[in-house]
């Protein structure tokens, strides 16, 4: 018998399996595919906005506000990296400016903290790579960046270290509420439960429906990003945003967590929440778009490609409410931008939710919020490397060497409590494949190493999700 079962591996779920772990309960995460982070959470902006375009007093306003004030201190109680790197939205004309101080006014509505109306060359100052044509621009210091990837695993990890059981490949398929609470049904077993937490992002619409509340749906709207190699002189060192004007919402260049410059998304609205396709039609509009903030851009610096798809909810704001229809169901649904930000509130307003329905809170004695990362052989200077070496000399094996990551550092992915199973859940972790080559050159010796550590044949190692096989046959064993 379970207390709590959590439905969805996304950085929401993983967030609210986080905090519900410092309780004495039985629970457990439940997630369809392969490993943790394989959905929206591991293709959006990695932006920790600070809240100033969210309508005021909505639950997004409110979630995205508290969320951005807690990274500070949860980036180190969880090791993963947030860079307070700043944004800025940028005005061209003086019509443009107008709308600046509409969202710097939303942003005192809304209880930001750092903002600022700036003139054009203090925009200059800050990034010297925008545009001669910027008239000026809302400054807002409390933003940043963060590892989307890391942040999920390092909140699921700590989850597990405290007590919290996990199930992959485990596909949620039906709820029955019973006299000892709910029946959750999956294609792996059944869980008796008293509570059901939905996080399942894109299709958390599917899930309310399951539990018989049909109060918002799903409209997916898939994004469309350009990724630059970070050694390019086209870096960037802030999150540059456009007013919103007639052209749309605008494009975004922003620097990563990790220092490559990035543009996009597109926001086209599509037929299914599986289309992650990415067109070149929607990498035209982001490469015209992007150059108005930054006209040195060049797309011949790209490393990578890619789409996310938002989980839009119909009716505007972020759907987190106890089911009037099964009691001990709780949906967190249409969880689109700002959710990456907001997930850390998020979890707490679950939290509130379930003790205004009756959970107990009797704590658990051995709860602790602190997870160390994998160490980066990268960042250690000399001395540190060769102690490491002498601990393990598979850190002295370079596997990736655009990113420099070793042997040792990808056996420590695989191995952690919610471990990488997949190619790219190793690069997500370790950023083996992450750089220029991406993984031309180290993607073999990362598949035999996943094989070796999992002990499966090389051929049943995937890339990613379930289905995306890389290596089909052997030709000589
Ligand atoms: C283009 C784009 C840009 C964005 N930019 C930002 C940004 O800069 N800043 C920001 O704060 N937010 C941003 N977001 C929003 C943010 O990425 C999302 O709000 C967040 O990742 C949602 O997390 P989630 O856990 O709800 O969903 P997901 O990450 O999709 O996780 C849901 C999980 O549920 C699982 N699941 C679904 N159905 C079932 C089932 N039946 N059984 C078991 N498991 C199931 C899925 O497999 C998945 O792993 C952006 C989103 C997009 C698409």
């Amino acid at each position: 018998m379970y207390d709590i079962i959590i439905v969805g591996g996304g950085v929401i779920g993983c967030s609210i399996a986080r905090t519900l772990s410092k309780y004495d309960k039985k629970i457990g995460l439940i997630e369809k595919n392969y490993e943790i982070c394989q959905e929206t959470t591991k293709a959006n902006s990695a932006i920790v906005h600070g809240g100033y375009d969210c309508k005021p007093g909505s639950l997004k306003a409110k979630m995205n506000v508290k969320g951005n004030s807690m990274f500070p201190e949860l980036s180190k109680d969880l090791d993963f990296t947030f860079n307070k790197i700043g944004s800025l939205v940028l005005a061209f004309s003086e019509d443009e400016m107008k709308t600046v101080e509409e969202l710097y006014n939303r942003g005192i509505e809304n209880k930001v903290q750092g903002l600022e109306i700036i003139d054009a060359k203090r925009v200059k100052e800050i990034e010297p790579k925008v545009s001669d044509q910027v008239v000026g621009a809302l400054y807002c210091a409390s933003a940043g960046v963060v590892d989307p990837f890391n942040l999920t695993y390092a909140m699921m990890e700590n989850a597990m270290d405290n007590g919290v059981e996990l199930f992959t490949e485990t596909e949620l398929i039906g709820l029955e509420k019973n006299h000892d609470g709910i029946l959750v049904k999956t294609n792996n077993g059944d869980f008796q439960t008293k509570y059901v937490i939905n996080a399942a992002g894109l299709y958390s619409d599917k899930i309310a429906n399951m539990g018989g509340d049909y109060d918002f749906n799903i409209i997916p709207t898939k994004g469309v990003y350009r990724l630059f190699d970070k050694k390019k002189s086209d870096t960037i060192n802030t999150v540059l945003f456009q007013t919103p004007t007639e052209r749309g919402k605008g494009v975004l260049v922003t620097a990563t967590y990790d220092g490559n410059t990035m543009i996009g998304p597109t926001s086209d609205k599509i037929g299914t929440v599986e289309d992650t396709t990415t067109e070149s039609e929607s990498l035209a509009i982001i490469d015209k778009l992007g150059k108005l903030s930054v006209p040195d851009l060049n797309p011949k610096n790209t490393i990578r490609v890619f789409t996310g798809v938002r989980a839009k909810p119909n009716t505007g704001d972020f759907m987190i409410y106890a089911s009037k229809n099964m009691e001990g169901l709780v949906h967190c649904g249409g969880i689109e931008s700002p959710g990456l930000v907001s997930a850390p509130a998020i979890a707490e307003y679950v939290e509130e939710i379930l003790i205004e329905n009756g959970m107990d809170t009797k704590k658990n004695p051995n709860y602790n919020p602190k997870r160390k990362g994998i160490v980066r052989i990268s960042e250690l200077s000399t001395e540190e490397k060769s102690e490491k070496i002498k601990e393990n000399p598979a850190y002295g094996k370079i596997i990736c060497r655009c990113e420099t990551v070793s042997e040792g550092e990808i056996i420590e992915a695989i191995r952690r409590n919610a471990g990488a199973k997949t190619v790219d859940g190793v690069k997500r972790r370790v950023r083996a494949g992450m750089g220029r080559c991406q993984g031309g050159f180290c993607g073999p010796r990362v598949i035999e190493i996943l094989a070796r550590e999992l002990n499966i044949d090389p051929t049943e190692v995937r890339k990613d999700l379930s289905g995306s096989k890389i290596v089909e046959r052997h030709l000589k064993k």
